[in-house]
């Protein structure tokens, strides 16, 4: 019976192998998103800003392989921090596994190709921008995503 189900329905996020994670990442690029985090209340922003290291079009990022290295402050999802980590985005499709046991309709393995992704508007789009745009001192209210996003 599990024999005939898509790998992510009756697997744990802890069992795949490197091929089958890094297939659920639905390329989205929200969580390289910069965000910011409000001292006093906790709450957690999205700006349109990306990582200097994300490709705009691709929505991928340009060193995966070593990409911890040359990023001090990115972070690695892992079977057991996806349900945890609080800044991953409501949409990303390992915590959405980790959370809720499948994927939605737009996840391209799902759909079989990234259209639904885009049009669905959970992928970035030409509103996103280089971080390495910024101005040196940026007004970041500018920049703010809506707090659904
Ligand atoms: S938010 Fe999740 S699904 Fe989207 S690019 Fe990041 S890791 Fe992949």
């Amino acid at each position: 019976m599990s024999a005939s189900l898509p790998f992510w329905r009756h697997r744990s996020l802890a069992s795949l192998n490197h091929s089958e994670w890094e297939q659920i990442c639905d390329g989205c690029g929200r969580c390289c998103l910069v965000k910011l985090e409000d001292e006093e209340s906790g709450d957690l922003y999205y700006t349109r800003a990306a990582c200097h290291e994300l490709d705009l079009k691709s929505r991928r990022c340009r060193h995966y392989a070593d990409r911890l290295d040359r990023v001090a402050d990115c972070v690695q999802v892992s079977p057991a921090s996806a349900a945890e980590l609080a800044w991953l985005p409501h949409t990303c499709a390992y915590r959405l596994l980790a959370e809720h046991g499948d994927l939605p309709p737009w996840h391209p393995l799902v759909s079989g190709n990234d259209r639904a992704l885009c049009q669905s508007g959970i992928a970035i789009g030409s509103w996103a921008f280089s971080e390495s745009d910024l101005p040196a001192d940026p007004d970041w209210e500018r920049y703010l995503l809506p707090h659904d996003f």
